[in-house]
């Protein structure tokens, strides 16, 4: 389940300090997965926790428009900021005092009637903390002083945060399948959602939801339910920043999070990009189910090789998604488009799978008679138990008397074990190994 608690944006003029704050409010998260060759760390969108709160954080500042007047970008950095997040934190410099783009800001955002939090940065020491009271000249909320630099208010501006959410977690969706649609442009993702809800059987609803809710479809087909979760390029066509790359990452970003399944979308036309790999690389680092849709078959040049062909060549390219299911559709032609919803049933059910402790252990002993852990440095690797934690993706902790000897290879051999048990077909599976004591 959903458990973030809202999204906030970080606007400001240029140099008050936004993406030191960014920073800080992230701080260094530490992954529990590899690494994903080909992903860009864009640091624009950021997980950050406080107080058992988790909550998504956007710096504005690292969205902009080639030679653009600075109001334009700043119209632009506020409207996504008022589009995308629940409360937004705005930015200004305590040294230089209110600015004639500060007021410009304050008003945008005084219109938006979103909740604004006003950060005087910049406050380095105590003695100069006077220097915040020119702002409430602003008509914001009250001023609170920080100094990104030093790490000092932080705190009180991750309170503020937390403060503004609303209190109830809001259940996206409860018991519907989620799904996003993501790949660069032009590779027909409006094409294949609209081929999807016009499938027979198919039943588009109106529930109501928040704003942001308004912009995803639920629909219904043979009983089952789901919605397919919008991002950049599909509903929103005409806005000046839609083609702006780090804008539909930062959308990709947040669809994918709200998802259960993503589906990965390539365009056989053109064949497979490098951005198609940082896209397919955000929804593997999210843990998300991923289908890979290889759409515009029709326009592919086939003969009865061609299928085999294009499928290693994405295994190659995508190394990373080896678990991922391919389908190979025509948008245009609605070719093969109802094999995509049984997919995503299937992906999600493995996602959500959860092994019994006892046959768990059971193909995991099995597995370790049939290829013992090799040893290093003398000593061999034992695996005392194994649990799965959790699902989504599916994690499984081993218990062993020394997890640095868990190597790769071995842990890639026990995780196609594990597949070849359980399927797991279209998800990730997290291996963690615990020291048992
Ligand atoms: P942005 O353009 O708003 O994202 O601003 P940056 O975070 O890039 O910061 C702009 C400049 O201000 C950098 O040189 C920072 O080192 C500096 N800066 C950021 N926070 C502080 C602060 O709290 N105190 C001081 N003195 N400098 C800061
Ligand atoms: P998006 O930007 O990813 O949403 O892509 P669109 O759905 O707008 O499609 C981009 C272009 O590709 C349009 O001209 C579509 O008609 C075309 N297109 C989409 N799907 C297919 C397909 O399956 N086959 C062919 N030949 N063209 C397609």
């Amino acid at each position: 389940m959903h458990m973030i608690s809202g999204i906030v944006a970080i606007v400001g003029r240029p140099n008050v300090g936004k993406s030191t704050i960014f920073n800080r409010i992230i701080g260094e998260r530490k992954s529990i997965v590899e690494d994903t060759p080909g992903v860009t760390r864009d640091r624009i969108y950021g997980k950050a926790e406080w107080l058992t709160k988790e909550f998504r954080v956007i710096d504005t500042g690292g969205i902009q428009l080639a030679d653009q007047p600075f109001r334009e970008e700043i119209n632009m950095q506020v409207e996504i900021a008022i589009d995308e997040a629940d409360t937004i934190l705005f930015v200004v410099n305590g040294k230089e005092g209110i600015t004639n783009d500060d007021e410009y800001i304050a008003r945008l955002l005084q219109r938006s009637q979103k909740k604004v939090i006003l950060a005087v940065n910049k406050v380095d020491d105590f003695a100069q903390s006077d220097s915040i009271y020119e702002f409430y000249n602003l008509g914001l909320s009250d001023p609170i002083a920080v100094s990104g630099a030093h790490g000092i208010g932080i705190g009180d501006i991750l309170d503020a945060i937390v403060n503004s959410f609303p209190d109830k977690i809001q259940k996206d969706y409860d018991g519907m399948t989620r799904f996003c649609v993501i790949g660069r442009p032009n590779v027909g993702k409006s094409s294949l959602v609209n081929a999807l809800l016009n499938q027979e059987r198919v039943i588009v609803s109106n529930i109501e939801g928040t704003t942001r809710d308004a912009i995803d479809t639920p629909f219904k087909r043979e009983g089952k339910e789901y919605v397919v979760i919008d991002t950049a390029g599909i509903r929103k066509r005409g806005k000046v920043y839609e083609n702006i790359e780090k804008y539909s990452v930062l959308r990709a970003m947040s669809a994918i999070e709200r998802s259960d399944v993503v589906l990965v979308v390539i365009d056989g036309e053109s064949g497979i990009r490098d951005q198609d790999k940082h896209v397919a690389g955000f929804a593997h680092e999210a843990g998300k189910g991923v289908i890979i849709v290889y759409n515009k078959w029709d326009a592919v040049e086939k003969d009865e090789k061609t299928m085999n062909r294009i499928e290693k060549e994405i295994r190659t390219q995508f190394q990373y998604l080896s678990y991922a299911p391919i389908l190979f559709v025509s948008a245009l032609k609605k070719q093969r488009i109802q094999t995509i919803l049984p997919m995503i049933d299937d992906v999600h059910d493995a996602s959500v799978l959860r092994i019994q402790t006892n046959v768990l252990n059971e193909v995991l002993m099995d597995a370790q008679l049939m290829t013992p852990p090799p040893t290093h440095k003398g000593k061999r690797l034992k695996i005392y138990y194994a649990s799965q934690v959790a699902v989504a993706p599916p994690t499984i902790v081993l218990f062993v008397n020394d997890p640095e000897l868990l190597h790769f290879s071995y842990k890639r051999f026990l995780e196609n074990s594990l597949r070849e048990a359980f399927g797991f077909q279209g998800t990730t599976l997290r291996i963690l190994a615990r020291e048992r004591n």
